[in-house]
């Protein structure tokens, strides 16, 4: 056992700090102030140790390996120790008053709601219950073959060590399932399932690793016995999703839905706003109504241009669908797509400087490159940005050539990403969406911001710099372009609208279709996957809408109270400079800083 003595150190530290606090009241004293500070960065650096520590998979996964060999095992043991761990630094931070730096009361803040997420997660959420793909060794495994944080030999002695955990880990999860999902027992299976391929690659790297032969002989069996925990595992996972089905799967299995009270509390952790979920999903839909009244009215106005002598269809919404697949036909040429995008990225940063929007650091440079092939497969276009560990890494703008594809598929891609919406892509994922927040969140220089930056800021921020541009005349106010964002901005809100629709209102997977199709005017494949992606996470895709709306009405309300004073430059850099923090505290922080 080895919590007990970062225990007792926390429990020292958190005496220790309270009678500081009691003995000197003056909050004001400068020197009591960096004193503060002092204290809270030591109090942060053994915070994020004792975190690798508990969880070396999430460590792994950000580029920290120092505990790469330790296995967390899903058992109550770890979760006794997990709430201990929460409560014993929540205590501690308690001691940390608002004299601390700015950054530093923001990290303090970014802390108390992590750990009393985690609290709430294991008491309340207890997904470790009823979602199966919560389990899997492969993602870290894999992590370690792939990442060059040291040689080959000592990479497979401590997957070697982390193997001999596999069978307890799985008989673990089984013992922690308690009528799970039918959709979670499918994705565990088919990730479980692909879990399988990355024993393979092992066994090709310890083949050619330079290894004793005994040495060999041993992580070799140590491969077989987890391949067959995992099998086993898998034919848990099928033996309850075959009973459940004889059973009736509406009695047998756990409703997907997670109903209004878990998912009012997750929001309130995840998305740390202002505002309800239920409030948030109210504004989405006015949002929706808004987006509407305007696409009608610049289709009206365009409809001749483009459709002719076609007569116009009464619904409105059949009017807008038919100009928008007009307009849609106007796309790049397959071959042309990567470097399309690469020419983009200069007249971006172009206009932001002419424009006056925002400083880019050019130290910083994005390089657009196409996907390299093991990360094929999911999204058409992604920003890799260096970890919190690797600032220094170049930030990659991944973009996948479309040769693969069909000249059917391709075309279909085209039309979704015409020349209009391509445009909108680009500011979403790099200027001055993504990289540009990374550039900044890299200046503002905490771990705590790197680690557990929050999403609904992030995507926010990409979401809000889209209209942003377009409002400062990127594209020439052309209405083809405003009708195109609209559509693309539709898209955020409706992910606001069904992920609470599915999960609290009831939606059914014909509501959503719909609501996809008709008022969002996206094809129905589309829908589909929307649906089920939906069916498994919960709020996260809220996250896009809810940043953006609260980004979009602090600059509002900051512009009314300044008045003239106001410049949008200086908000967007000062709204940056905070890092990944939570919309709702930088809304604190700039309220109260002049
Ligand atoms: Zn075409
Ligand atoms: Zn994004």
């Amino acid at each position: 056992m080895r919590y007990p003595l970062w225990l007792l150190l926390v429990l020292a530290l958190g005496n220790g700090l309270m009678s500081a606090c009691q003995s000197n009241g003056n909050n004001h004293n400068p020197n009591n102030k960096a004193n503060q500070d002092a204290k809270f960065e030591a109090f942060k650096a053994r915070f994020i140790d004792a975190l690798w520590a508990e969880n070396p998979e999430w460590a792994a996964g950000v580029g920290y390996y120092r505990y790469a060999d330790r296995v967390s095992l899903p058992d109550e043991a770890t979760r006794q120790r997990g709430l201990v761990f929460a409560q014993q630094y929540l205590d501690s931070l308690a001691a940390f008053d608002g004299t601390l730096s700015v950054p530093n009361q923001t990290d303090r803040l970014m802390m108390r709601n992590q750990l009393e997420a985690n609290i709430w997660y294991t008491n309340e959420f207890r997904s470790y219950e009823w979602d199966p793909s919560n389990y899997n060794v492969a993602n870290t495994l894999n992590t370690l073959l792939e990442a060059d944080y040291a040689p080959l030999p000592e990479r497979l002695a401590h997957i070697n060590q982390r193997l001999t955990q596999t069978t307890a880990y799985y008989a673990a999860a089984k013992a922690n399932l308690r009528q799970p999902t039918q959709e979670h027992t499918e994705l565990g299976i088919l990730q479980n399932e692909g879990a399988l391929s990355v024993f393979d690659m092992l066994t090709d790297s310890i083949k050619k690793a330079p290894l004793a032969a005994d040495l060999r002989q041993g992580y070799m069996s140590r491969v077989d016995s987890s391949r067959a925990a995992v099998k086993n595992y898998i034919a848990h996972l099928q033996k309850i999703l075959a009973d459940g089905k004889k059973q009736g799967a509406d009695k047998a299995f756990r409703s997907f839905r997670i109903g209004k009270d878990l998912f009012s509390r997750k929001f309130a952790y995840d998305i740390v706003s202002d505002y309800s979920a239920e409030q948030m999903f109210n504004k989405a839909l006015e949002h929706k109504r808004d987006l509407h009244e305007k696409m009608k009215k610049i289709s009206h106005e365009i409809w001749a241009k483009h459709m002719g002598k076609m007569p116009k269809p009464d619904d409105d919404l059949e009017m807008i669908k038919l100009l928008i697949d007009k307009i849609s036909e106007k796309h790049v040429q397959p071959n042309n797509f990567v470097a399309a995008i690469r020419q983009q990225i200069p007249e971006l940063s172009r206009f932001i400087t002419e424009h006056q929007l925002i400083y880019i650091d050019p130290t910083k440079p994005l390089e657009v490159r196409e996907t390299p092939l093991f990360m094929r497969g999911v999204a058409g276009a992604s920003i890799s940005s260096p970890g919190p560990y690797d600032k220094n890494a170049p930030t990659f703008y991944n973009v996948t050539p479309l040769d693969g594809y069909t000249p059917q598929k391709a075309e279909s891609y085209l039309r979704e990403y015409n020349h209009y919406i391509l445009q909108i892509l680009n500011i979403h994922e790099a200027i001055l969406g993504h990289y540009t927040q990374l550039v900044y969140s890299n200046n503002s220089p905490s771990l705590i911001k790197a680690i557990l930056g929050n999403g609904a800021m992030i995507e926010g921020w990409a979401v809000y710099g889209e209209r942003m541009m377009l409002e400062q005349g990127y594209g020439n106010n052309e209405p083809e372009m405003w009708l195109m964002y609209y559509k693309w901005n539709l898209r955020s809100t409706c992910n606001t609208i069904l992920d609470y629709g599915i999960h609290v209102l009831n939606y059914s997977e014909k509501q959503v279709n719909d609501l996809l199709v008709r008022e969002a005017f996206q094809q129905s494949a589309e829908a589909g996957e929307k649906w089920r992606r939906a069916t498994l996470s919960q709020v996260q895709l809220c996250s896009y809408f809810s940043g953006f709306r609260e980004i979009y009405d602090l600059r509002e309300s900051l512009r009314q109270q300044q008045g003239e004073a106001f410049n949008l430059k200086a908000f967007h850099e000062q709204f940056l400079s905070y890092g990944s923090a939570p919309v709702k505290y930088i809304k604190q922080l700039m309220k109260e800083t002049p």
